[in-house]
């Protein structure tokens, strides 16, 4: 008999229940924390080269899992079946980079007098980890791979919609050797199972990846135990086209940086900012470009754009689109599915609110800019500060203008924004913290200071 609180996952292509899942309460995420902090204590003794082993084992069985692993992502999240390969991928990346770690996790020597001073990476212990629907392997691995690496264990709790990749790896991490507990999945509302992983004292630290209004509630949560906390929140990320640029390429690569995995990416580009006396040429070739982008069954490989997550998403994409607003837009499957076409709002206020808040779906606005000052000025109109491209064969103005932009990951003539070798994280009510680069274990980390006499 199924708890009436189970979560039931539907294929986002198609409306049909894929699964239902039973929810953990408090009572379960009590337990979980107590077994996780037991199987710490031995995990974090072990010696460096065998966590880093059992990791790259890790990676080798997500590996081994790939096709597998993607087929479940396209059908809990409607994501393109390239997409959730390159997903998959990006587990078995971040498990191997985060392995390499584990040797080189090294304190320092520091020089006093009467004695020696060194200081020691220490891991935090139980970490929880909140993650969000929208890439809901990915953002999962970028806390779980460093976490274990730096010897903690981990409590998941994936997204209500999408938690069915993240059960999957739990197993496969103990296929892989990975000991019993030390990461466990924990499926629920983010209410009852997520507050549960906020408030409980022995979690040292919570990654929550989400919107910026549950983040801003999570901080103040942590505030009473002083709890560590990363957040990566929202974006409204802007892409900056100076007339000087290559504007053929600029509009051929604008479609996709706000169209890929459905608009639901907290980097997605959706502000663009083209100088003046290259709107008109811009507009003209990034027409026919959103037009053209294939819309439709997310198994097929040709398809460039899947659906949306849910009905609730989908009424809240609906919403920012008003009948008032000029758009182009492509085309999308009718009938069942969470369907929403690519949209390009153009003519529009840029203190409009599909021109200032995240809208998390296919739609984009255009706006012009008279010069330098003023794409810095537009661009930083925003509480958010997560991404930003900015297209130019100016050099000096490349770097002047990533400079000046406040957000914290910036691209020139491309619109990449996310390595796992990178460091990746928000200015402004974008985040908290850093993930991933060279610096990715030290955030499970508290740094020990021990001072030795030798003069005892
Ligand atoms: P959300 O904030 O509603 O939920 C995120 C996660 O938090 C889910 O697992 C949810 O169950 C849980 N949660 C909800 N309320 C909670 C509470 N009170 N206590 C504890 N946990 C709680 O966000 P979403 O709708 O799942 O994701 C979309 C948002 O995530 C977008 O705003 C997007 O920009 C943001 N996002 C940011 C990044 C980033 O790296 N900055 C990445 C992906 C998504």
């Amino acid at each position: 008999m199924l708890a009436p609180s189970a979560l039931r996952v539907l294929n986002p292509a198609t409306e049909e229940l894929v699964a239902t899942v039973p929810t953990a309460t408090r009572d379960d995420v009590d337990a979980a924390v107590a077994r996780a902090a037991a199987a710490q204590r031995g995990w974090a003794a072990a010696a460096p080269a065998d966590r880093a082993r059992l990791l790259r084992r890790f990676a080798a069985v997500v590996d081994g899992h790939i096709e597998e692993l993607a087929l479940l992502e396209v059908r809990e999240a409607g994501h393109t079946i390239g997409n959730a390969r390159w997903e998959a991928g990006n587990v078995r990346d971040l498990l191997d980079f985060a392995a390499g770690g584990v040797e080189r996790l090294s304190g320092r020597q520091i020089p006093v007098a009467g004695g020696i001073d060194v200081t020691f990476l220490e891991p935090l212990g139980v970490i929880g980890v909140i993650a969000p629907w929208n890439f809901p392997m990915p953002i999962a691995a970028w806390a779980l791979a460093p976490a274990l690496a730096a010897g903690n264990a981990v409590l998941l709790k994936p997204a209500e919609t999408t938690p069915l990749t993240a059960l999957r790896l739990a197993e496969l991490a103990l296929e892989a050797g990975i000991p019993e507990h030390l990461f466990q999945v924990l499926p629920g509302p983010g209410t009852v199972t997520g507050d549960a992983l906020v408030d409980h004292p022995t979690v040292a630290k919570i990654v929550f990846t989400g919107s910026t209004a549950v983040g801003k509630q999570i901080m103040s949560k942590c505030a009473d135990r002083v709890k560590r906390l990363t957040l990566e929140l929202g974006g409204k990320s802007p892409n900056i086209v100076f007339a000087d640029a290559d504007i053929e390429a600029a509009a051929a690569a604008a479609p996709m940086a706000f169209l890929d995995n459905t608009g639901q990416d907290c980097c997605a580009r959706t502000r663009i900012l083209v100088q003046r006396s290259a709107y008109d040429r811009f507009l003209e070739l990034v027409a026919p470009a959103v037009e053209a982008v294939r819309v439709g069954d997310p198994t097929d490989e040709k398809t460039q754009m899947g659906p949306l997550i849910s009905r609730a998403q989908l009424e809240r994409v609906r919403g920012y689109v008003t009948d008032d607003l000029t758009a182009v837009r492509g085309t999308a499957p009718e009938g069942p599915g969470f369907w929403y076409p690519p949209t390009l709002v153009t003519d529009v206020a840029p203190t409009a609110p599909v021109a200032v808040e995240e809208v998390f779906g296919p739609v984009a606005v255009v706006l012009p800019f008279e010069d330098e000052e003023d794409a810095v000025r537009l661009a930083n109109a925003t509480d958010y500060g997560l991404s930003g491209s900015l297209w130019t064969r100016d050099i000096g103005r490349a770097l002047r203008v990533s400079r000046a932009v406040a957000a914290g990951n910036l691209s020139v003539n491309s619109h990449s924004s996310v390595r796992y070798w990178t460091p990746f994280g928000g200015y402004k009510q974008s985040g908290l913290g850093r993930e991933l680069g060279p610096d990715a274990l030290t955030a499970f980390t508290e740094t020990k200071n021990v001072f030795i006499s030798t003069e005892a």
